[in-house]
């Protein structure tokens, strides 16, 4: 059998964790079994509707890097993709229906639903949704008031007094009373427009899918949906509904958690790889003892066997984990491409906004095996090498002075220090600065750190900074020493 599966978000709203877990994994399971992966948009409701949001869905996509063999971009053989240009057909089949008498004609108007809730709330009632009050009109008269412009909607006649069975690939099998299914469910709204159960089987069916995976909670509108294909008489396809992703907290995964949207945790700076990765194992597992996988490894591995029935927990600490893991595995070519927007965005090389002209563009470059062991967000690299491109301003004497050290001695120690920044610049490599140094600090009776602490301080600006060596050999001789001098300056004008 040819698999096939899809992702049909609804463009009301931004692409979020939830929205990208939904689309991988139907990705990777269609990959995993040489299966075809569609990108359908069920944009029915056109109130919630904004074109920002198809946007949204295309940049996020491309900045993970996951492709449909079928889509409204890419074309396909059962396309249109976009339900908007489909209602042609949701409406010949709620037709179709009607002549099976597996539909009928609603006539109620909006006030008489109202009255009806407002009845019901006011006697406690728990009945809920339609009274079902035209399902015994004729259809000869139903017809006849259809023709002559009486406004309708079409409605599903669920079989009562039966029950629907439906098989889920991970809840196992599942049995619903049809009293207990949403009463004769709007199809056809009296515009002429689809609601989402009539749209998404029709499509579902007419695309070909074979495999549902979904958040758990449309798990509820499956008994309908299965209801829907035995109306027509079409196959239903095999269901899997994915566990829900929940923040620390155990509650649904919000706003309130952290980021959630893919566009925050990419000006975040994260690396959509790392993001990839992580929210591949919300509720799945792969391989025992590996941690780091590829899209592609990923899709060798993916199994619906292997999900876990329980919920998803997000947590943004192993994302952090990972976003760091990524990082480090990338070239310093690669990085620096990564990091330039963040950097330029946030100004390093002038106002924000500005190009690096080639010297920053190669100090830049240089400054990524510095800051790449540390670096957990791509944008901490517009920050972090900063004291490379401005020289910083010089802290108070007190941030200069190491443990159990007095103003003067610290002094003297960045005089001594002044004398070896030629040397610490030119050598060849960290190794070679170090080798240097540690002797002199040997052969002159002074402590390593206590030797580099107000060196470090006079050149980075600050106590804690990336590695000292690295940054003179960048900053050069010349700039470096004048960093030297301006803090022994003020230190002895103290
Ligand atoms: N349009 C629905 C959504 O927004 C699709 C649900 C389904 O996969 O059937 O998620
Ligand atoms: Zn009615």
């Amino acid at each position: 059998m040819q698999i096939r599966d899809r992702y049909a978000p609804s463009p009301t709203g931004l692409q979020h964790i939830g929205g990208i877990r939904t689309a991988l994994f139907n990705y990777l399971f269609a990959k995993s079994q040489g299966g075809q992966f569609i990108l359908r948009l069920e944009d029915t409701d056109r109130a919630r509707f904004d074109p920002s949001f198809v946007q949204n869905l295309y940049d996020t996509f491309e900045w993970l890097g996951i492709k449909w063999d079928e889509g409204p971009d890419v074309g396909g053989g059962t396309g249109p993709y976009i339900q908007s240009e489909r209602f042609e057909l949701y409406k010949k089949y709620a037709a179709e229906l009607i002549t099976k008498d597996k539909a009928y004609y609603c006539f109620c108007s909006a006030e008489r639903l109202d009255r009806i809730r407002e009845e019901r709330e006011a006697a406690r009632s728990s009945e809920t949704g339609y009274d079902r009050h035209c399902r015994s009109i004729s259809p000869t008269e139903a017809a006849e008031r259809v023709k002559v412009g009486e406004a309708y909607t079409i409605r599903l006649k669920i079989p009562l007094g039966e029950s629907t069975k439906f098989h889920d690939h991970l809840l196992g099998d599942i049995e619903w009373k049809n009293d207990d299914v949403n009463p004769d469910p709007v199809l056809l709204k009296s515009d002429g427009f689809p609601t989402y159960h009539l749209a998404n089987i029709v499509d579902d069916h007419l695309m070909g899918i074979t495999h549902v995976l979904r958040a758990q909670e449309w798990l509820s509108s499956t008994p309908l949906h299965v209801i829907m294909y035995a109306a027509f008489g079409w196959e239903h396809p095999e269901y899997c509904h994915l566990p829900m992703v929940m923040g620390q907290d155990g509650k649904k995964l919000s706003k309130r958690h952290g980021a959630t949207s893919i566009d925050e945790f990419r000006r975040q700076g994260y690396i959509p790889e790392a993001l990839l990765n992580y929210v591949a194992l919300l509720g799945a597992s792969y391989e025992e003892g590996k941690d780091i996988y590829t899209l592609d490894e990923l899709a060798a591995r993916f199994s619906l066997d292997k999900l876990n029935k329980a919920p998803a927990i997000f947590d943004y600490k192993k994302l952090e984990w990972y976003n760091g893991q990524y990082i480090r595995m990338k070239s310093d070519a690669e990085l620096t491409e990564l990091c330039l927007p963040y950097a330029i965005e946030a100004g390093l090389f002038g106002k924000a906004g500005d190009k690096p002209s080639p010297e920053q563009r190669s100090t830049f470059t240089a400054a990524m095996p510095l800051i790449k062991e540390r670096l957990v967000f791509l944008q901490e690299a517009a920050e972090k090498p900063g004291y490379l491109f401005s020289e910083p301003s010089v802290p108070d004497a007190v941030e200069f002075i190491p443990k159990k050290m007095d103003l003067q001695q610290t002094i003297s120690l960045l005089q001594q220090g002044r004398e070896l920044v030629k040397p610490l610049a030119e050598a060849a490599d960290d190794a070679g600065a170090e080798a240097f140094i540690k002797e002199w600090a040997e052969k002159n009776g002074v402590k390593l750190g206590d030797l580099m602490m107000p060196l470090r301080v006079a050149i980075t600006g600050a106590r804690v900074s990336p590695p000292l060596f690295g940054s003179l050999r960048i900053l050069g001789v010349e700039k470096s020493l004048k960093r030297v001098d301006k803090a022994l300056a003020a230190l002895t004008t103290h």
